[in-house]
């Protein structure tokens, strides 16, 4: 891809209201897509009597993912004059939550999409929610299957109306709502010839006016240790810059032990720079002999994130198995891994209809929201998921599997 911006965006809603559509009329109307496919598409649809079925595009991803090529996540790709775009498409809501806690893809946007006719189901206020959760602000809600409406104002309204309230209550304000027709591609990459009392943007006109992730690099500086290698008797510590810059000869810190040493030289695969960025996998050696060990968070002295063993978090538990407060579970983050317990449950919240089911509670189950006081086994370095995402998101580990996600909503003390 050429060097221009690139925006990740997610398209999330309920089962059946057209998700796997609107991508292949996005890749096709992009023309990202090979005329072979284009017209293998075509006849496949044709013998089955049907117009082009645009969500046959994905089943290649489909293929792709069952390989094992990509993890839990497939991406597709297309660009417009104004910069390149990832769909990151996650066959579930929990895997798309796993993906988002991990880091394993990370979404700028959502694109959030309600069949015209059926209106808001479970699952679109579950999607929402979690958006919501993940702190994602930048939100088009596009209304599909608008033939089957008759193109109608009126329902697009009503309909819109009733996103709106619910959306409101997640405290997510869309940058657009927009009538389509995924099948026929209305309001998609053209404005629809059938709705012209429509005079918003297209969804690509709304993707265009929507901006990418403020860059980290001039946050304070974190760069947590994932490895350390051993190269010519240089011990070199490894990992991703996830905020800030680093430079050869700077002060730093090292946490949880607080060492102050000093950087003698940054790594690139293949050159030697003498700034890093975050964003850049990188590796450092130091001027005085210094034990680094993974899970170790290298930051600026004076500008250290904040070191505790016990913090407020949003949780939401994935395993089908209901929790029981007093557990232990591992947690991870960034790097960083030990052992915890939940050691409150202080709300209990049904993740699709927003219920509070209970307050103080000591269990949680499948797919709840638990509003959580959780404390380690020993002092980890954390950051609210607003501040820095990679220090702000956990995830929890029962016999080796991710059975929670949760972001860090402040110190127990704030
Ligand atoms: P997903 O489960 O959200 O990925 O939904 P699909 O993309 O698989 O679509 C579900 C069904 O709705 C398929 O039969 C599509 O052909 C159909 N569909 C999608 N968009 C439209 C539309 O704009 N109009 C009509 N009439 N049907 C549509």
């Amino acid at each position: 891809m050429s060097g221009k911006a690139q925006l990740n965006f997610v398209i999330v809603g309920h089962v059946d209201h057209g998700k796997s559509t609107l991508i292949g009329r996005l890749l096709f109307d992009t023309g990202s897509v090979p005329s072979d496919r284009i017209e293998e598409i075509r006849k496949a649809s044709e013998d089955l009597g049907r117009d082009t079925e645009f969500a046959y595009l994905l089943d290649h991803l489909e293929e792709e993912r069952q390989q094992g090529v990509t993890i839990d996540t497939t991406q597709a790709f297309f660009k417009t004059a104004k910069r390149n775009y990832v769909i990151i498409d996650a066959p579930g809501h929990i895997e798309f939550v796993k993906n988002m806690i991990t880091g394993a893809s990370q979404a700028d946007a959502a694109v959030l999409i309600v069949d015209a006719g059926e209106g808001i189901m479970e699952q679109t206020k579950r999607h929402a929610y979690i958006l919501s959760l993940l702190g994602i602000r930048q939100v088009i809600a596009v209304l599909n299957k608008m033939d089957l409406v008759a193109y109608k104002e009126e329902r697009f309204n009503e309909i819109k109306k009733g996103i709106g309230e619910f959306l409101d209550s997640v405290n997510i304000d869309p940058h657009s709502y927009i009538p389509i027709c995924a099948t026929e591609g209305d309001n998609i990459a053209r404005k629809s010839e059938k709705m012209i009392w429509f005079e918003g943007p297209t969804l690509l006109d709304s993707l265009d006016l929507l901006e990418e992730k403020e860059s980290a690099e001039n946050k304070p500086l974190i760069f947590p240790v994932q490895d350390i290698y051993k190269v010519n008797g240089n011990m070199i510590a490894v990992g991703r810059v996830e905020a800030g810059t680093l430079k050869e000869g700077e002060e730093i810190k090292i946490l949880p032990g607080g060492q102050i040493a000093k950087i003698n030289s940054i790594e690139r695969y293949l050159e030697t720079n003498y700034i890093a960025k975050a964003g850049q996998s990188i590796g450092i050696t130091t001027i005085n002999p210094i034990v680094l060990k993974r899970g170790d968070i290298i930051c600026s002295p004076g500008q250290e994130p904040k070191l505790t063993d016990k913090f407020k978090a949003n949780v939401i538990w994935l395993e089908e198995q209901k929790f029981h407060k007093y557990q232990i579970l591992g947690i991870r983050c960034a790097t960083q891994e030990t052992t915890c317990k939940i050691e409150s449950i202080k709300k209990r919240i049904d993740s699709s209809s927003l219920e509070l089911i209970q307050k103080e509670s000591d269990i949680l189950k499948n797919l709840e929201v638990g509003e959580v006081i959780i404390k380690t086994n020993k002092p980890i370095s954390i950051e609210s998921f607003n501040q820095v995402q990679e220090l702000g998101r956990f995830v929890l580990v029962k016999d080796d599997n991710i059975c929670a996600g949760g972001i860090i909503t402040g110190r127990d003390r704030d």
